[in-house]
């Protein structure tokens, strides 16, 4: 579909190529993008680095000013990036307009958090040290690079790129090749923010443009796409010493139990299973249903799926498949399922087409296929009854992934909640703590590691700074050669009083 690149990663890459981001729904042509080189993309990173000079020597609050103006900048615009967003991922607009809405409240708490949570703080010496005043803050790295998907190409980067911001890094962005609009409109309204200067760049292209980015002399890579990827990412990134944040791929449960609320949580489960095409990185894949409840949640939900459909028409509720060859894995995960034995409640393999998946839905599925155990990444659920809350969270934890999940539950939905090994979780709702932007977003396992979002977030883009300085002269001179017997003396004095006795944390 788009331009390849001929050369290899030893030879210079032309600059001259581009490639063609496609409407989804029916393959017609966008717009075209140039290949960024690994030259071109050195280049970007040396621009930034320059104006890392200017921006990391701004104080927080002259940052933010700039960071909210953004934001106001894309509140004003929303629906034309909405456009944009839905041309190339074909989710419908008021969908990419709410993702849009979610990625503005993040970029502002970012501005907002960044001084008090990464502003100098005085910390607490200890007695030994009581002469000493003590002191951390967190420090930008300089340049961050961003590699994006595509399937949230405006919330899902932000989360990085405002984050990065905010600290006082600067910032080059390779979007999703299926969605490098979306990448160049967040950058050039950026641009317009700061005067042109090159504090938020963009450089498009394939995997060859993100590897030229991982090898380039940036400070650190946030990375969100699939777990495969990921691995080449970091591969890339070992030989600079380069560190990286994964956030990869899921296959989240959602949990209903016995005494939960049926429809909320049949209306949750098909939402989160179900919207975007199920193309979510934490959209629920997999549900795990009491079987006291089971018979009435299938009902439930069943009932309501009769509206939901996929299209390109204003009455279809989900769009097509954004990356073609999905559509063979999602096939592949159904046709495997219906192969050991589930039992297909909506859709199957026949609502599978070339661009669009209808809604599918199967029970009993075989905890060994595929539809269980990988990313399905389109609009199909998988729904098992189990004997217990016990059994839910262990077949939920049976995953390589741990990104995220839900719990429906009225009286146990906390303590089932941190028995599940995930980042993130929601109780009586679905992919709440995204919207909740002092939290932090990241997964564990196959799902990655490192934290965008929430205070967590802001202090992946920087290094701890420690400071102490003397106040007065030490009562005792510990570190120097001077020190005598006497003062080792009292050393051990000092420090059998303080710790030598029997007193714990209860005392
Ligand atoms: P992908 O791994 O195919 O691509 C992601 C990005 O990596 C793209 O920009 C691509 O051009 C780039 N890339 C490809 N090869 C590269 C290489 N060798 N070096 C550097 N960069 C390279 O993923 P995708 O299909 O765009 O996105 C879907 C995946 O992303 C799913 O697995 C989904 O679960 C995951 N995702 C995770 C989160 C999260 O926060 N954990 C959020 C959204 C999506």
């Amino acid at each position: 579909m788009t331009a390849t690149i001929g050369p290899s990663l030893d030879e210079p890459i032309t600059t001259s190529a581009t490639f063609d981001s496609l409407d989804p729904a029916n393959g017609d042509v966008v717009a075209t993008h140039p290949i960024h080189s690994r030259d071109d993309v050195d280049a970007a990173v040396a621009r930034a680095r320059e104006a890392a000079q200017w921006w990391g020597a701004l104080s927080f609050d002259e940052r933010a000013e700039y960071l909210l103006t953004w934001r106001s900048v894309i509140t004003r615009r929303i629906a034309q990036l909405a456009e944009v967003s839905h041309r190339e991922t074909g989710k419908p607009h008021s969908d990419a307009q709410l993702e849009i809405v979610l990625a503005i409240d993040h970029i502002a708490w970012a501005a907002k958090n960044a001084k008090k949570i990464l502003g100098q703080q005085k910390v607490k010496s200890g007695l030994l040290m009581a002469n000493q005043a003590a002191y951390v803050e967190y420090k930008p790295l300089g340049v961050v690079g961003v590699i994006g998907p595509w399937n949230y190409p405006v919330f899902t980067p932000c989360g990085s790129i405002a984050y990065a911001l905010a600290a006082g890094n600067t910032v080059v962005f390779k979007p999703s090749e299926y969605t490098p609009g979306v990448g160049e409109w967040l950058a050039h309204t950026f641009s317009e923010v700061v005067g042109g200067r090159p504090v938020f760049q963009v450089v498009t292209g394939l995997g060859e443009t993100g590897n030229a980015l991982c090898l380039a002399d940036i400070d650190k890579l946030a990375f969100t796409g699939s777990g495969r990827t990921g691995k080449k990412v970091m591969a890339a990134c070992a030989t600079n010493l380069t560190p990286v944040i994964i956030e990869a791929g899921g296959k989240d449960s959602l949990i209903v139990d016995e005494d939960a609320d049926l429809e909320k949580a049949a209306e949750a489960a098909l939402w989160a299973g179900m919207s975007n095409a199920g193309q979510t990185c934490i959209g629920t894949e997999r549900v795990y249903v009491h079987e006291k409840v089971f018979e009435p949640f299938m009902a439930e939900i069943l009932e309501q799926a009769k509206d939901v459909r996929a299209g390109s028409d204003s009455g279809a509720k989900i769009g097509p498949i954004t990356m073609p060859s999905q559509v063979g894995v999602i096939r592949s995960h159904v046709e495997d399922a219906v192969a050991k034995g589930a039992t297909v409640a909506l859709g199957g393999p026949d609502a599978i087409g070339e661009r669009f998946v209808q809604p599918t839905i199967l029970t009993h599925v075989p905890e060994d296929s595929t539809e269980i155990t990988e990313e399905t990444f389109g609009p199909t659920l998988a729904i098992n009854p189990v004997r217990s809350m016990d059994e839910a969270i262990e077949r939920t934890n049976a995953t390589a992934y741990g990104l995220a999940g839900a719990v429906f539950s009225k009286k146990r939905g906390m303590e089932i909640a941190r028995q599940i090994r995930s980042g993130m979780t929601s109780i009586n709702s679905v992919i709440a703590f995204a919207g909740v932007p002092a939290l932090p977003f990241g997964g564990v396992g196959d799902s990655g590691f490192g934290r965008i979002h929430g205070a967590d977030g802001l202090k992946e883009f920087t290094y701890a700074k420690a400071i102490t300085r003397q106040k007065f002269k030490p009562l005792m001179m510990l570190t120097a050669f001077s020190r005598d017997a006497k003062t080792d003396s009292k050393a051990m004095q000092l420090i059998t009083l303080l710790h030598g006795g029997k007193q714990t944390l209860r005392d």
